[in-house]
């Protein structure tokens, strides 16, 4: 199997034709195809995580929405501040569903919106008194807040107020952890510089923190599941059914005393290598915790993952993992058996964040589609590099890919769905080309684990094989008028 290697170059340098010389040549280098080569050696060519070209309409944001959005939002017995003017808070509010127990505005504080709402005298004069002031009221007002993170916005940065200084003075008042977190979205070139900045402000405030009164052999972290439309949760049930238990998930549902006893598992599991690998890598270092990676997307990615988890502990784990897997594998093959056939051959193009441009790939093929090309918005070169090996050869790779450029190839590569976000939903309805968030789930999930298979399934057939979309001519849907630039 594999797509026409020749025929996917000239249609990418097609649509580059487009772009004035000096910006051809530039998102030239943010392409590549897929070939026998590259699928085996992983070796990557394309230009990824640097800065974004002005006035291109990239699907990128920003370091802020990678700190506070998706690494420290979550935990939920925190107050996360949003400090700085009161855009970046309230458009982020409550928009990324990560899923956490609890009573909203008493226990649990991930769908709230703290904002220390900056006017021009807090730029002209400075907003460190306002932000302790802010944090004395969180204490009176939220008493059973265990702490509170400062997420620098923009301006923060730039007028030189000292958060450190606020957030030491104050974590002595109020005898709580005070974070100050310098996530200014001017800083690195989209959310990922925002992760690395959030991972270390949890080394530095967090953890190590505190102890855990009873250790055992099967202690692992679950790193780097936000818990979208309940993933987490999915995927938790299956480790422990499986005899292992998970002491931390980070951080969708997760608690400062989660991120504060991490240190004492005895292996690290990363779903979402990018947002959190910081982490993992100084816990190797400072504590010996060995980790690795799993995926949870599809049976068969989850089949194998569970087996390699398994494989690291004794043969206890080993003989319940098999159970595990006997027991769904029989859902799990209805599921195929009543989907695949109403999904077969269909092409897929996903555009997605650091991670799920791959690790969803292994779930859509059990529903025998095929995916012909995917890109990610801040992806680094490792993540290019486990890329290439999961798509056909003659696949597209594209890194921090515009607006432009998605349609085009949407509509030239005639794709049977586009996965994306809510940016490009309704851009793509109206071309008539089914789309499903694969950020937010379209409101659906979860679609970790077996559970979330099942929910997988259902919600791509019910797109793809939505009946509205016979409403559209099929040449219109191809080539609609004016569509092309
Ligand atoms: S770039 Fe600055 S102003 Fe914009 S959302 Fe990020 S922190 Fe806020």
């Amino acid at each position: 199997m594999g797509l026409d290697i020749e025929a996917n170059k000239k249609l990418v340098e097609d649509i580059l034709e487009a772009y004035p010389d000096k910006a051809k040549k530039d998102r030239k280098k943010h392409f590549q195809i897929n070939t026998e080569e590259t699928k085996e050696s992983c070796s990557c060519s394309l230009k990824s995580n640097i800065k974004s070209r002005p006035g291109v309409m990239t699907p990128r944001g920003c370091s802020y929405a990678g700190s506070k959005g998706v690494v420290w939002g979550p935990i939920k017995d925190m107050v996360h501040i949003s400090h700085g003017p009161v855009g970046c808070g309230q458009y982020s509010w409550g928009t990324r569903r990560n899923y956490a127990n609890g009573t909203l505005g008493i226990d649990n504080f991930t769908a709230m919106q703290i904002t220390s709402d900056f006017q021009e005298t807090d730029i002209v004069f400075g907003g460190d008194k306002k932000l302790e002031i802010i944090c004395r009221e969180i204490k009176e007002m939220f008493p059973l807040a265990k702490g509170i993170s400062v997420q620098s916005e923009c301006p923060v940065g730039l007028i030189g107020d000292d958060i450190e200084a606020v957030s030491k003075k104050m974590t002595k008042e109020l005898e709580m952890p005070i974070v100050p977190v310098r996530c200014e979205g001017f800083r690195g070139v989209s959310q990922s510089l925002g992760h690395h900045i959030a991972n270390d402000a949890i080394r530095d405030f967090v953890m190590g923190k505190a102890d855990l009164a009873e250790t055992g052999p099967y202690d692992v972290n679950i790193i780097g599941d936000y818990n979208i439309g309940g993933d987490a949760w999915a995927s938790r049930i299956l480790l422990e059914e499986m005899g292992l238990r998970v002491i931390a998930q980070w951080s969708g549902d997760g608690t400062l005393n989660e991120l504060e006893i991490a240190h004492k598992a005895k292996m690290n599991l990363i779903h979402c290598h990018r947002s959190m690998n910081y982490m993992v890598d100084h816990m190797e270092k400072a504590y010996g915790i060995p980790w690795m990676e799993y995926n949870f997307f599809g049976p068969s990615k989850t089949y194998e993952s569970l087996r390699a988890i398994a494989a690291k502990f004794d043969a206890t784990i080993q003989e319940n993992c098999e159970k595990v897997i006997a027991k769904y594998k029989p859902q799990m093959d209805a599921i195929i058996g009543k989907y695949r056939p109403r999904l077969e051959g269909k092409k897929v193009m996903l555009l997605i964040g650091g991670l799920r441009s791959r690790h969803t790939i292994g779930a859509y093929e059990d529903l025998g589609m095929e995916i012909v090309a995917t890109g990610y918005e801040f992806a680094h070169k490792d993540d290019y590099e486990r890329t290439f090996p999961d798509m056909q050869t003659g696949s597209i790779i594209m890194d921090d890919p515009t607006a432009y450029e998605l349609e085009e190839l949407a509509q030239k590569m005639n794709i049977d769905l586009m996965g994306s976000g809510v940016k490009e939903k309704y851009v793509y309805h109206k071309m008539g080309i089914p789309f499903r968030q694969m950020h937010s789930w379209d409101y659906s999930g979860p679609y970790h684990g077996f559970d979330g298979f099942k929910i997988f399934a259902k919600d791509m057939d019910m797109t793809v094989n939505n009946p509205v979309w016979n409403l559209f001519d099929k040449k219109e849907k191809v080539q609609p008028e004016g569509a092309s630039v």
